[in-house]
């Protein structure tokens, strides 16, 4: 392998995503006087991650799961605490929002403290996480007949319902991740690193980046994208459908298995569905009628909001959990004898948002393994 201590350091990103971003600015802030490229297909605002509602959620834990899931997700969570009560500013202007969470469970189905935590996020990972009482669940108009399409029981009584309510946090990636961009160019220019260049292009392998310049490192950030380019066969693409409804003053935030009400910045977004191994993204009219229906369920206010926009993003899931690590083996640089080895982050499903800073604090330390530096960050 090269060494990587006589030169300075110059890397490849494959993705701007959430993914792909993160990693390549917490590289940079490493890594002073790095070069920094970063090559990908689709930028944003039009990448999966630009489908992501953003919100930082507490989910059940399945075989699209790591062990590391938590331990990424309560990174993210206080990173994000830390932005929120040290700099508003910045909060606002990267999209971020801390606010109230209304949680649903079917208690027969399970309930945070029965079957997700173990193993999970935690209640730490938030805020604040209650139990709410009758009183207030009465007062949030949850439609106990229509709960029977989130749960898909049909048996379902409204003290079946579990709510709690969690302080947790949203951002919206239509200004996250332009703000990474720019943090990065603003770094370049600052001398803060010696360069970082952006370049929209599909490549079709890895050694194909090679030809652009002998990177010391590649980061696959590439998403769906590692369905064909490691080739990763535990990945399955996962489809999610999605509505935009103008917002109200009153519209908070809540959801219940698969169903979702996010309000940011200008919009409501209202979904989903999660249909494991679809990946075609057109709108189907009754994926709609039935996020619709779910989501009036959750909150009954929904049925009068004016439909602004829908979309479908297809989820890049990973049987085993994403793949954070490094790869050694793969690729021979120009330079001779030396391997390029691949830092991988791709493969997190619904839960990419969530997860990423501690994802893109992983990739920090993989490449200090290969530079025997140590993290800054
Ligand atoms: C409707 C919906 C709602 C969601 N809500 C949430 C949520 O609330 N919370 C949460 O945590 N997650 C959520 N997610 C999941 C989240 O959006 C994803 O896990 C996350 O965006 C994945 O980010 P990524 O950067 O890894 O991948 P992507 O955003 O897909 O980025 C991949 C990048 O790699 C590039 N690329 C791929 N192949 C190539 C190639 N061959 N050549 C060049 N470039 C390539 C792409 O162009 C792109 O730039 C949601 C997803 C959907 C669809």
């Amino acid at each position: 392998m090269a060494n990587l201590h006589s030169a300075p350091l110059s890397f490849c990103v494959l993705g701007a995503g959430i993914s792909g971003l993160s990693s390549a600015y917490c590289l940079a802030k490493n890594y002073p006087s790095s070069r920094v490229t970063v090559v990908y297909e689709e930028g944003t605002p039009n990448t999966t991650s630009n489908h992501g509602f953003g919100i930082l959620s507490l989910r059940s834990l399945d075989e699209l799961d790591s062990a590391d899931t938590s331990r990424f997700t309560k990174a993210t969570a206080s990173h994000f605490a830390n932005i929120i009560s040290q700099s508003p500013q910045l909060a606002a202007e990267i999209g971020l929002s801390a606010m109230p969470a209304y949680l649903t469970y079917d208690r027969k189905q399970g309930s945070p403290e029965q079957d997700v935590f173990p193993g999970g996020p935690t209640m730490d990972t938030f805020a604040y996480f209650m139990k709410i009482s009758e009183h207030e669940k009465s007062s949030l108009g949850i439609d106990s007949d229509g709960l029977k399409y989130i749960f898909e029981r049909d048996d379902i009584e409204p003290s079946d319902l579990v709510v709690y309510k969690a302080g947790t946090w949203v951002i919206d990636n239509h200004s996250y991740l332009p703000w990474l961009k720019k943090e990065l160019e603003l770094m370049a220019a600052r001398g803060d690193i010696s360069s970082v260049n952006f370049i929209q292009r599909r490549v079709s392998s890895f050694s194909e980046l090679l030809k652009l310049e002998d990177f010391h490192f590649i980061v696959n950030c590439s998403g769906l994208g590692s369905e064909y380019l490691v080739p990763d066969g535990n990945m399955i693409p996962i489809r999610g459908q999605y509505l935009l409804v103008k917002p109200s003053a009153t519209t908070d935030l809540r959801y219940g298995g698969h169903t979702f009400i996010c309000p940011k910045p200008g919009r409501v977004a209202l979904g989903s569905v999660y249909q494991k191994g679809r990946r075609e993204t057109s709108i189907n009219h009754f994926d709609k009628e039935d996020i619709l229906r779910r989501c009036c369920a959750l909150n009954p206010q929904i049925r009068n909001s004016e439909i602004i926009g829908e979309s479908v993003g297809i989820r890049p899931g990973r049987y085993g959990g994403p793949r954070v690590e490094l790869d050694r083996q793969t690729l021979r640089s120009s330079r001779g004898n030396d391997s390029v080895p691949i830092i991988h982050n791709y493969g997190h499903g619904a839960k990419g948002i969530l997860q990423h800073w501690g994802c893109a604090l992983e990739v920090v330390k993989l490449a200090e393994s290969l530079t025997s530096s140590k993290s800054k960050l």
